[in-house]
C-alpha cells in the first residue's frame, strides 16, 4: 500500500508529490493525460509560491527561464498610450515549464508520473483508500489527494458539492501563438472604445506569446470558437498592425467565468486541493498560485499524519487552514475581475488594475 496516491499532475499535484517524497513518504501520481502538455496557462508565480517551490528545490531552474521584469504596453483604439513596468510582480513563466521542472525534481526523487491512468472510483475505510482506475486497476493507499482540476473526478465520486455560479458562454479565447515581428519586450494589451480587447504576452524560454482576447462574434452575435484564423481577425481589429501575421497556434482554448468552491475539502482519508477545490476568475493570477499553497498545506498535514500524529485534529488542520482561504480568493478574484473589466475602458489602463 502506498502512503499517498495523488490524482492529477498539474502544478498542485506535482508540488504536493515533491513535498511528500522529500519527507520520505511513499507517493504515486496518476495522470489521465497520456503525455505532458505544453500550454502556457497559469503564467505568473507569486513570490510566496516561488518560496514553496524553492523549498522543494525547483526555484533555480524556474528563475533561470522566467522573467521578473514585465512591462505592460497599453494601446487604445490601436494607438500606443503608455508602458507600465511591473517590478516585484513575481516570475513570468509558462505553466508547462513549471510542471516540467517539478516533474524532473520528482523523477530525481524516484517518482515517475503514471500517464494514461485515469481515476474512476474511490472507496475507503478506517485503514485506507482503494482507488479504481478507468482500466480496472486498483491502487491501495493510506491517503488520497484529488488534485485533478476543475472537473475533478475525486470531488464528483465523493459527492462533494461545488457551489457557486458559472457562465455558459466563454468570456475569453486563449492560446499560444507566434507573432513574428512583434516586440518581445512587452506584454501587449489592446483595448477599444467599442469594448473588448486582446493581450499578447511573450512567454520566456519560447518564441511564443500567450494570447487572450474577447471572443469573436458571428453575424448573429454567436461566439466563434478559438482558431488561428479567428485570432488573426481579432488581432487585425484590435492591434491594427497589418504587417504582423500570427502563426503556429500550439494551444487553443476558451475560458468561462466560474466562481465555485467545494463545500468541504476532506472526506475521511481523501482530500481536495487546487482547482479541484476552487475555481475563480484569472484576474490577479491566483489560480495556480493558490493550488501551490494548498499543496504546501496538505503536505504538512499528511506528513504529520504519516509520522503517526493521526487523529481528527491533525487531518482537520488542512481544511481548517485552506477552506477560508479559498472563500476569500473567490470573493477577491471576482472583485478584481470586475475592476479590470471596468478599468480597461479608460485609455492607458490594462491588467494591472487587477493587482493591488
Ligand atoms: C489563460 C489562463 C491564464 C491563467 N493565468 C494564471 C496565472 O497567471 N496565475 C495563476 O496562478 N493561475 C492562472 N491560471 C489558472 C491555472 O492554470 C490553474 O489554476 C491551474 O492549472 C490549477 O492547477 P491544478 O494542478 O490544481 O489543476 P490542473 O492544472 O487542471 O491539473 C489537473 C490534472 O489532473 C488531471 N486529471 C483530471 N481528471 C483526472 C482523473 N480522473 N484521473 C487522473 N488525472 C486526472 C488532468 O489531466 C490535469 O493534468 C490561468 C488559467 C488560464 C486558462
Amino acid at each position: 500500500m502506498t502512503d499517498v496516491l495523488i490524482v492529477g499532475s498539474g502544478p498542485t499535484g506535482l508540488t504536493l508529490a515533491c513535498e511528500l517524497a522529500l519527507s520520505g513518504a511513499g507517493v504515486r501520481v496518476v495522470e489521465g493525460r497520456t503525455a505532458p502538455h505544453r500550454e502556457s496557462r497559469g503564467k505568473g508565480l507569486w513570490p510566496s509560491s516561488l518560496e514553496v517551490l524553492e523549498g522543494v528545490g525547483v526555484a533555480e531552474p524556474l528563475t533561470a527561464i522566467g522573467s521578473g521584469e514585465v512591462v505592460l504596453r497599453k494601446y487604445f483604439d490601436g494607438a500606443h498610450v503608455n508602458d507600465t513596468p511591473m517590478p516585484g510582480s513575481g516570475l513570468l513563466i509558462g505553466q508547462w515549464q513549471i510542471e516540467e521542472a517539478l516533474r524532473d525534481r520528482l523523477a530525481g526523487l524516484g517518482v515517475q508520473v503514471e500517464y494514461g491512468s485515469r481515476l474512476a472510483g474511490i472507496t475507503q475505510d478506517a485503514a485506507g483508500v482503494r482507488a479504481e482506475l478507468a482500466d480496472g486497476t486498483v491502487i491501495g493507499a493510506r491517503y488520497l489527494a484529488g488534485c485533478d482540476g476543475g472537473h475533478s473526478t475525486t470531488r464528483k465520486v465523493l459527492g462533494i458539492p461545488f457551489e457557486g455560479s458559472g457562465e455558459e458562454e466563454p468570456a475569453m479565447v486563449t492560446g499560444d501563438v507566434r507573432a513574428p515581428g512583434l516586440s518581445r519586450e512587452f506584454w501587449h494589451q489592446w483595448f477599444t472604445s467599442e469594448g473588448g480587447g486582446m493581450l499578447l504576452c511573450p512567454m520566456p524560454g519560447t518564441d511564443t506569446f500567450q494570447l487572450q482576447a474577447s471572443p469573436e462574434q458571428d453575424e448573429h452575435g454567436g461566439l466563434l470558437p478559438p482558431s488561428l484564423e479567428s485570432f488573426q481577425r481579432l488581432f487585425d481589429r484590435h492591434a491594427r498592425m497589418p504587417g504582423i501575421r500570427l502563426a503556429d497556434a500550439t494551444w487553443l482554448s476558451a475560458w468561462r467565468v466560474n466562481v465555485r468552491m467545494a463545500t468541504r475539502i476532506r472526506e475521511g482519508r481523501v482530500f481536495l486541493a487546487g482547482d479541484a477545490a476552487h475555481v475563480h476568475p484569472i484576474a490577479g493570477g491566483l489560480g495556480m498560485n493558490t493550488g501551490i499553497q494548498d499543496a504546501a498545506a496538505l503536505g504538512r498535514t499528511l506528513t504529520a499524519a504519516l509520522a503517526g500524529q493521526a487523529g481528527g485534529d491533525v487531518l482537520d488542520a488542512y481544511e481548517a487552514e485552506r477552506l477560508p482561504v479559498a472563500a476569500e480568493v473567490l470573493a477577491d478574484t471576482a472583485r478584481r475581475y470586475e475592476r479590470v473589466m471596468a478599468a480597461v475602458r479608460t485609455p492607458g489602463v490594462g491588467t494591472e488594475a487587477g493587482l493591488d
